[in-house]
C-alpha cells in the first residue's frame, strides 16, 4: 500500500516512538469482526449455530473475531435473519465503553450505515430509546436497512444536520454518541478506498466540522448526560486538539476515563483512549468519553410532551387502523396494547411515548415501521418481520440452515410450502428472516428486491 507522504509526516511527527512498528503492521491483513445482535441471540448461541470458530474480543462483550477464509458472513442465513452485525472490531469500542443504560434516550449524531446505533440499541430496553440521524441521505438507506435488519423497534432515523436538530432536542438526551466524520487513517488497511481519499489539509477542515458537532451536540444533552466521541483516525488535529478545544469552553464538562479499563493506549489527554493495529488487533480509533456537570443549565421544553396531540398532526390521511388490527387478529399472536400508532402517508409507524414532535425536521422513520394501509388491507413490512419472534406469527414456514428453500426464499424465489394460505414468517432455524403469501400451497415471495442474494 502506498501511504501518502503527509500522513507519514504526521505519523512520524506526533507518534515517533510507535512508527516504526506501526508501519509494519499495516502489511498484515486486516481484522475481521462480527457482533452478536443480542435483541435476539446471545453471543454464545450465536457461536453455537455459526459453528465456526470465532475468538472474543475483548473489549467488546458482544464481539469476535472470525477468519475470513473459513467463514463468509454475509452468504450465512443468519446475517439475513439479524443475528449479527458485521463490524471492524475497533469500531465496536466506542459503545462498549459507553455504558449505556436501558432507559437512556440516546442520540447518534451521524449514525450511517448504523453500526453503532445497532449496538446502542441492542442495550435499550422498551423504554430506551435512540435518534439515529445522518446528514448524509443516501447513506441513511443503509441505515434504515440496518436498524430494521436488527429489528429495532425504539428508534428513530433523521436525515438532518445537528444544527436543525437542537431547537427540538434542547436538553434532551442522557447520552450522544459522535461517531465523527474524519480522515480514516485508522482504515487505511482495511479500505484502499479511505487511501485514495486522503488528502493534505483534510484534518484541518474536518476539524472544524466535528468542533461544531460537538457544540451543537452539548446543546442537546441533559446535565449529567454524557458524550462519546469518537474518530477512525489517529491525526491529533482530529482528536485532542477538537476534545481539548471543546473543554477549555465547556468548562462543566470532565473526561471519563477508559483507555486503562480497556487496555488501551492514553491519548495525550488523559483517559482518552487510542487503539492502534499494532497493539491491539484491530485498525486505528479514538475515543473520548465526556460526562457533563450537573448544573441546572437547560430545562428541556419538550421532555412531557403529549404525543397524542402530536399523532394528529401527523396523521395527514386520516388512517384507519381496522385493517392493521384485522391483520394482527389473523397472523399474530401478539397484541400491540396502548402503543402511539402514526401514519406518514401509508405508512404505518409505532412511534415511542418519549420523542418529542419531530414537526419541521426531515424525518425518515419517526420509529418502528409496521407496514403499509392501502385501500382495504395491510401490507405488513420486512421490518415487522424480522422483529418478530417465531412465536409470535400464527403460521410459519421454518427452514434448516442447509435447506434449499431457505436459499430460494432468500433469492426472491416462489415455491410450494406445506402451509395454510396467507401470510406465513418464513424462518431459518426459528429466526425470522421475512414474511411470504400462500396461495395454493405456493409462497409468493414478499423478501425485499434490495436485499436478495445471488
Ligand atoms: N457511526 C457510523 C457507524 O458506526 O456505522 C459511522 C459514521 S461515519 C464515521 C461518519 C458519518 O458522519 C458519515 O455517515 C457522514 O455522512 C456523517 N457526517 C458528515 N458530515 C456531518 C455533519 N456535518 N454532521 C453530522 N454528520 C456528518
Amino acid at each position: 500500500m502506498e501511504l501518502p507522504d503527509c500522513f507519514t509526516a504526521n505519523i512520524n511527527k506526533y507518534f515517533p516512538g510507535e512508527a516504526a512498528d506501526f508501519f509494519e503492521s499495516l502489511k498484515a491483513k486486516p481484522y475481521c469482526g462480527i457482533r452478536a445482535n443480542t435483541l435476539k441471540i446471545s453471543p454464545d448461541a450465536l457461536c453455537e449455530i455459526l459453528g465456526c470458530t470465532l475468538t472474543p474480543v475483548p473489549w467488546c462483550r458482544e464481539g469476535f473475531y472470525y477468519n475470513a477464509d473459513d467463514f463468509k458472513p454475509a452468504k450465512s442465513p443468519f446475517y439475513h435473519a439479524g443475528l449479527f452485525y458485521i463490524q471492524e472490531p475497533a469500531a465496536m469500542s466506542a459503545v462498549s465503553a459507553f455504558d449505556i443504560k436501558p432507559d437512556d434516550k440516546v442520540l447518534d449524531i451521524s449514525a450511517a450505515p448504523g453500526g453503532k446505533t445497532t449496538q446502542i440499541a441492542a442495550r435499550l430496553n422498551e423504554n430506551g430509546f435512540i435518534v439515529a440521524n445522518d446528514v448524509n441521505r443516501q447513506r441513511c438507506g443503509a441505515l434504515i436497512k440496518n436498524i430494521e435488519q436488527m429489528g429495532i423497534t425504539n428508534a428513530a432515523v433523521l436525515n438532518e444536520t445537528p444544527e436543525r436538530l437542537r431547537e427540538t432536542f434542547a436538553g434532551y438526551f442522557d447520552k450522544i454518541l459522535i461517531d465523527a466524520p474524519c480522515s480514516g487513517e485508522g482504515m487505511f488497511r482495511k479500505d484502499p478506498e479511505a487511501v485514495r481519499n486522503y488528502t493534505k489539509y483534510k484534518s484541518e477542515r474536518l476539524a472544524a466540522v466535528q468542533k461544531s458537532i460537538l457544540f451543537n451536540a452539548n446543546h442537546m444533552l441533559k446535565p449529567g448526560g454524557e458524550i462519546m466521541y469518537s474518530t477512525c483516525t489517529f491525526s491529533p488535529v482530529e482528536n485532542e486538539m477538537v476534545i481539548g478545544r471543546f473543554l477549555d469552553t465547556h468548562r462543566d464538562y470532565t473526561i471519563v476515563p477508559v483507555a486503562d479499563a480497556y487496555g488501551f493506549d492514553n491519548g495525550s489527554i488523559t483517559g482518552t483512549a487510542r487503539l492502534w493495529p499494532h497493539k491491539h488487533q484491530c485498525e486505528g480509533h479514538f475515543l473520548a468519553r465526556l460526562t457533563k456537570g450537573n448544573n441546572d443549565v437547560f430545562v428541556n421544553k419538550q421532555g412531557n410532551n403529549d404525543i397524542s396531540s402530536r399523532d394528529k398532526k401527523h396523521n395527514k390521511t386520516g388512517f384507519d387502523t381496522r385493517y392493521f388490527k384485522q391483520f394482527c387478529e389473523d397472523n399474530l399472536n401478539i397484541i400491540w396494547g396502548e402503543n402511539n400508532f402514526t401514519c406518514f402517508g401509508e405508512h404505518l409507524y409505532k412511534t415511542h411515548k418519549v420523542l418529542p414532535s419531530l414537526d419541521g425536521l426531515r424525518v425518515l422513520r419517526p420509529g418502528f415501521y409496521l407496514g403499509d394501509i392501502k385501500k382495504d388491507r395491510f401490507s405488513p413490512s420486512h421490518a415487522m418481520a424480522v422483529a418478530l419472534a417465531k412465536k409470535d406469527a400464527k403460521h410459519t414456514a421454518d427452514f434448516s440452515q442447509d435447506d434449499t428453500d431457505l436459499y430460494r426464499y432468500l433469492r426472491g424465489e416462489s415455491f410450494p410450502v406445506p402451509c395454510v394460505d396467507g401470510f406465513c414468517l418464513v424462518c431459518a432455524q426459528g429466526y425470522p428472516v421475512g414474511f411470504g403469501y400462500v396461495q395454493n400451497g405456493r409462497l409468493k415471495n414478499k423478501y425485499p428486491k434490495s436485499f436478495v442474494i445471488n
